[in-house]
This record gives structure tokens, C-alpha cells and sequence, in this order.
């Protein structure tokens, strides 16, 4: 019955992929000349290209040449793929990808009667090439990796792909032992043919979406992250405190806010001088970040020497052990500082948390509830942290010389 079947001549499968494969090359080529450190391009550029020469190969070469050495040039585009997936995640390249397939076909074609039942040589390429295919998949998805749509539909092609090669090279088997005639060029070359042009042609779009979402996504974390000290800026502040105020209200849980300030920075300026002035702030930015334990603490830089920290889901008293536990771990660094409290470069903080009964209308009304206890612990000597009492009155905080000198 399959001999009934229509099947193209090799030679204008061969000219059709070609130019299919060209033109979606092109696609690759002005992408990445637009933005040239996006090397995955590259490797998706020789995947394309190595997987039509393995296929004209395997046409222009008869008998065992071509047999043996096609398998060769796709099994190299395959492990490009990989690596090109291994880049989007961020990682580099590793060539041994590119060695170890050809190398364990080129020892199957060794083995003693490998070619005699004519299957196996269609089988095995489309067994070796799964594997890869599933490696590139993982490489796709690095842990913590955003779940954006070009990622997804390169990991449903991905997985097209795998499901094909694995159902392909299992046909192939099964037929070896009934003899159902599908490892034969005539059926194997166009169904060849066929998957890689069009599996190509949907990789090549899918490719640059995903390149052109993570270059997106990249700029935009760069957008909202602050240079000197690596923490997100006002700008990520802003976003960030609009999104936890509406789940706090959403789902009835707290949410607190710390404004941070160093003490008498200006002096340490000038009797350090500015990149001394830098240099502490990172280092105070760095002790903020290790000071919050959970994953959803937020801390970021407000603006000079100013930082806010959001506390998602946290109340009144673990705000305050947590703004106690910076506190502290500003002043344990020791950093000299003559004009500071004890001689050392210390911070104060302001303390506002917006539950149920705080009256806090929004957001911004929260940073500046937290901005307003900030300036009355300046205003008490500094070092030290005030929590804001709305007007619908809470019990009054302890007093501050006991925040600063007990313990929490
Ligand atoms: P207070 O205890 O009342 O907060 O006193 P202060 O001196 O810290 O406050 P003031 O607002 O008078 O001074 C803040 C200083 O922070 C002034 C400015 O030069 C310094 N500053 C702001 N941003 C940076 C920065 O990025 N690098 C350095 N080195 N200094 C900065
Ligand atoms: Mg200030
Ligand atoms: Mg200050």
C-alpha cells in the first residue's frame, strides 16, 4: 500500500529544504545581528544549517558514505541545539555534546552486521537523537526559570521532536521483525525530509521569541536594579509594594514595611570621602540582604542612603524583630565612624504595618506611615527603631532606648 504513495524525488526534497532552511536562517542571522550576545542564535543558526547538510549528504552521497556520515552531521546539530538551549538558561557550552553522539553512531557502524537488517540504520540516529532532544528540553528550564510563552512552545516542539524520533526509531524496530518495509529510503528520506523542515521552519520563530523574551525580561531586572549596591531600586520598590499591598488585602494578611536611613552619612562622606561613602553603602546594603531570612522579603535601595524593606505576611512584633535583627547587623560590622552614636556607622528605622485596623489606605500611605515613625527615631538620637501608631491606636510601642540597648 505505501508503494501507492506519492513520494517526491530525493534531489527536490533536498532543494525544497534548503531553501526552507536558508530562509529560516535568515531569521536567526538578523536577530543576532541586532543583538550580538545572543550566542544561543549561533548554535541554533549551525543546528539548521548542520541538519540540512546531514540530509543533502545522505542524498549526495550513495551507499555507505552517505549512510554512515549523515547520521554524523545531525547528530552535531542536535547537540548545537542543546547548546543553544544550555545558553538561553544561562549556562556555556560544552563540547563534548558535540563529540560523544557521532562517536558512539561511528562505533555502531563498526559493530559486525550492523547494516545488515537495513532498520537498524534508520533506528539507531533517531534513538541517539531523542536523548539530546530531551537534554536540551532540561537545559531549557534551569531552576527558578521564568514560565513565559517562548518557552513553552520551544519545549512543545522540543518534545514534538522526541516524541517523533522515539516513535520513528520504535516503527523502525518493529518493523525489522515483521517486515512492514518502513526502513526503506523511499519512505524514511521525505518523512525525514518532511519533520526536519517543518520542525526547523516552528523552532526558528519559536527560538527568537524565546531570545527576544529573555532579553526583555534582562533589561527590565536591569531596569529596576540599583548599580552601586545591586539591591532593586525605587522603581522595583514601587512595583513591588503595589503587588504585596494587594495580596495583603486580598487574603487579609499583614504587610510591613521598614524604612531604613543611615546616621549622619553626610559626615562619613566628608571625612572619608565619596567612594569611601559607596563602599559603605554596599556593605550596609549586603548585611540588610543577609539580615531577612524568608524568600519574600524584599529589600531594596529608596534613594541615597536610604533603603526600605518589604515584609510580606509579617505583624507588628516580627516586623520589629526583624528590623532589630538589621539593626544589629549594621552595627556588627563595626564600621568606623566618628561622628556615629558609638563611633561606628549605625542606621535607624521606622517601623509601619498595615493590618486590619491600621487605617492605611494604600501603598504609598504605608511607606510614608513607616517615613513619619523613621524621622521620630531620628528625632530621639538615632540607632534606633520607632514603629508608627495609626490613629485608630494600637498599644504604644516600648520605648526606644529599650529597642536599642535590649533584647528583642
Ligand atoms: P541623618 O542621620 O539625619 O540621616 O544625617 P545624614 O547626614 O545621613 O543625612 P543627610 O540627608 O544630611 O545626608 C545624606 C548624605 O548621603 C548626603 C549624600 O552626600 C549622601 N549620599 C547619598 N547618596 C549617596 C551615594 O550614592 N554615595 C555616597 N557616597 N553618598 C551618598
Ligand atoms: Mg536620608
Ligand atoms: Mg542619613
Amino acid at each position: 500500500m505505501l508503494d501507492r504513495i506519492y513520494l517526491p524525488e530525493p534531489w527536490t526534497l533536498a532543494l525544497t529544504m534548503v531553501l526552507v532552511i536558508l530562509l529560516t536562517s535568515l531569521n536567526y542571522v538578523v536577530i543576532w545581528l541586532q543583538n550580538r550576545q545572543q550566542v544561543a542564535l549561533v548554535w541554533m543558526l549551525a543546528a539548521s544549517l548542520l541538519s540540512t547538510l546531514g540530509f543533502v549528504l545522505r542524498i549526495a552521497l550513495p551507499g555507505p558514505a552517505g549512510v554512515v556520515i549523515a547520521p554524523v552531521s545531525i547528530l552535531v546539530a542536535v547537540g548545537c541545539i542543546w547548546m543553544g538551549c544550555r545558553a538561553v538558561g544561562g549556562r556555556g557550552p560544552w563540547l563534548p555534546a558535540l563529540l560523544i553522539p557521532p562517536a558512539l553512531w561511528l562505533l555502531l557502524c563498526c559493530l559486525p552486521g550492523f547494516f545488515t537488517p537495513p532498520t537498524a540504520r534508520f533506528a539507531a540516529p533517531c534513538l541517539l537523537v531523542a536523548p539530546l532532544l530531551v537534554l536540551a528540553l532540561g537545559a531549557l528550564w534551569p531552576t527558578g526559570a521564568e514560565r513565559r510563552i517562548g518557552r513553552w512552545f520551544v519545549s512543545a516542539l522540543l518534545s514534538i521532536q522526541t516524541a517523533i524520533c522515539l516513535g520513528w526509531g520504535i516503527a523502525q524496530g518493529v518493523s525489522m521483525a515483521r517486515d512492514l518495509g518502513i526502513g526503506t529510503d523511499a519512505i524514511d528520506l521525505p518523512f525525514s525530509a518532511f519533520t526536519l523542515m517543518g520542525f526547523n521552519l516552528m523552532m526558528s520563530f519559536a527560538f527568537v521569541a524565546l531570545v527576544k523574551e529573555q532579553s526583555d525580561w534582562d533589561y527590565m531586572q536591569t531596569a529596576q536594579r540599583d548599580a552601586l549596591t545591586g539591591l532593586g531600586n525605587r522603581r522595583r520598590l514601587d512595583d513591588s509594594l503595589q503587588k504585596a499591598w494587594r495580596v495583603s488585602r486580598r487574603t487579609g494578611t499583614p504587610l510591613a514595611v521598614l524604612m531604613i536611613d543611615v546616621d549622619h552619612f553626610k559626615a562619613y562622606n566628608d571625612r572619608y570621602g565619596h567612594p569611601a561613602g559607596d563602599a559603605c553603602l554596599r556593605a550596609i546594603a549586603h548585611a540588610l540582604r543577609g539580615g531577612l531570612l524568608r524568600r519574600t522579603d524584599e529589600v531594596s535601595r529608596y534613594g541615597g542612603e536610604e533603603f526600605a524593606v518589604l515584609l510580606a505576611g509579617t505583624a507588628d512584633l516580627e516586623a520589629r524583630t526583624v528590623a532589630e535583627r538589621l539593626r544589629l547587623a549594621v552595627r556588627e560590622m563595626a564600621l568606623p565612624h566618628p561622628a556615629g552614636p558609638d563611633g561606628i556607622v549605625t542606621i535607624s528605622l521606622g517601623v509601619a504595618v498595615a493590618g486590619a485596623a491600621s487605617g492605611l489606605s494604600d501603598g504609598a500611605a504605608l511607606l510614608q506611615a513607616a517615613d513619619q515613625a523613621l524621622y521620630r527615631a531620628k528625632e530621639a538620637g538615632r540607632d534606633r527603631i520607632e514603629i508608627f501608631a495609626s490613629a485608630s491606636a494600637r498599644p504604644p510601642a516600648p520605648p526606644s532606648p529599650a529597642l536599642r540597648l535590649g533584647p528583642v
